[in-house]
């Protein structure tokens, strides 16, 4: 393939075809599911291709974390057995006495990891809310400060963060700014471009798509020593993600953009139509512009909002639970950026321990026809 005819390719071209993949050897046009955990050395007893041991990689992974690395324009790609699995290998690298300041809040897993976890290795947190995330200086400690992590939009009010101007701060003391970019893949915001060091997604939600394949990919801009320690540490860990797993989810981004704009106009659509509807205290979506940050969101999601809508219910909590248990189309499960819409009880869902409005629901909007769900919610509202 000519590298400079390439490179002129729209991104989307080169998802849909796999980067153009062919099988050098069957000539098939979908590549193979590399199930093998060893590999034989050669007559020299070196490494006869690019693996030793499943546990540090495989031929299935690697396609795939290609894919991603024309997605996301980084230097590298490492994909991972979950998102958590990333995020968290994020921490490990880190040493005691190490602060880092993380956006409060974010998705509750990571954040109950940080809560719990990071003191037991000497690592100090500020948390601070995303309205402070744009004085983040007077929290940098130079040399000492390791990362800036924020999360956008994020869970479960999707506040957007101006990327560009966050990063302009991170760069000029020295400290990585980290993006949670899951409910803005690179489709719809490169991170990366915008001036993050290192982006995560959640592979798990739009990059598969298909709520099949558990993953996370972490991609930066620079290959450097803080990078070489991630690869080292999902080395021993073996938390690469496994051959089939990378394969559904090269199927997946097959349709990303289709499938992110399809579920972002419907997720328009309903986000409007619910504004209307007088059981609704709020309807919280990036894209409607009463959403207060609605203009960083037109200016960095370029390519749509998202799926994700937040309702706050009039009647509280009661009259949350009740519409979660009486929709017949929407599934009430948990997750987000998939083909089929999904809603939750967002506080029973993250437990007693959560800060989330008791009457707040969170929807994520699927490529059903928009009809169908509006009526549904309808439905479920009035019964
Ligand atoms: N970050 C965000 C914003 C998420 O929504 C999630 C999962 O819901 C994760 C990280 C963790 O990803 P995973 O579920 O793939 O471990």
């Amino acid at each position: 393939m000519n590298k400079k005819h390439r490179s002129t390719k729209h991104i989307e071209t080169e998802l849909v075809q796999s980067l153009h993949f062919f099988d050098k050897e069957t000539g098939g046009i979908i590549p193979r599911i590399d199930f093998s955990t060893t590999f034989v050395r050669d007559k020299n007893y070196q490494p006869s291709g690019d693996f030793i041991y499943a546990r540090e990689g495989n031929a299935t992974t690697a396609e795939a974390e290609k894919i991603l690395k024309v997605l996301d324009k980084s230097q590298d790609t490492l994909l991972f057995s979950s998102g958590m699995s990333g995020l968290i290998t994020l921490l490990e690298v880190l040493e005691s006495g190490d602060h880092i300041i993380v956006q409060d809040p974010i998705y509750y897993a990571i954040s109950r990891y940080l809560e719990y976890i990071c003191p037991r290795r000497g690592i100090e947190i500020s948390r601070i809310k995303a309205e402070e995330i744009y004085d983040a200086k007077k929290y940098i400690q130079k040399g000492r400060t390791k990362f800036l992590w924020i999360e956008t939009p994020s869970n479960p009010h999707w506040i957007t963060i101006d990327i560009q101007k966050v990063s302009k701060i991170t760069s000029s003391l020295e400290c990585k700014l980290i993006v949670d970019a899951t409910c803005s893949p690179a489709c719809t915001s490169n991170v990366l471009d915008l001036g993050a060091d290192i982006s995560f997604q959640s592979t798990t939600k739009y990059l598969n798509g298909h709520s099949d394949s558990l993953g996370g990919a972490l991609s930066t801009k620079r290959t450097d020593e803080f990078w070489d320690l991630i690869i080292e540490a999902r080395n021993y860990q073996g938390s690469v993600m496994s051959p089939l797993n990378s394969w559904l989810l090269i199927r997946g981004l097959k349709t990303l953009f289709i499938r992110f704009q399809k579920s972002s106009n419907n997720a328009l659509l309903l986000a409007k139509h619910l504004s209307k509807n007088s059981a609704v205290e709020k309807v919280l979506y990036p894209g409607l512009e009463d959403h207060p940050t609605f203009i960083i969101a037109k200016k960095q999601m370029t390519n749509g909002f998202g799926s994700m809508i937040s309702i706050k219910m009039n009647g509280g909590s009661k009259m949350a639970k009740k519409v979660v248990r009486k929709v017949k189309v929407f599934l009430p499960a948990t997750s987000l950026g998939s083909t089929e819409s999904l809603i939750e009880h967002r506080k029973l869902v993250e437990g007693p321990e959560s800060n989330v409005e008791d009457n707040l629901i969170r929807l994520s909007i699927g490529i059903e026809s928009s009809e169908d769900l509006i009526s549904d919610l309808e439905q479920a509202i009035n019964s």
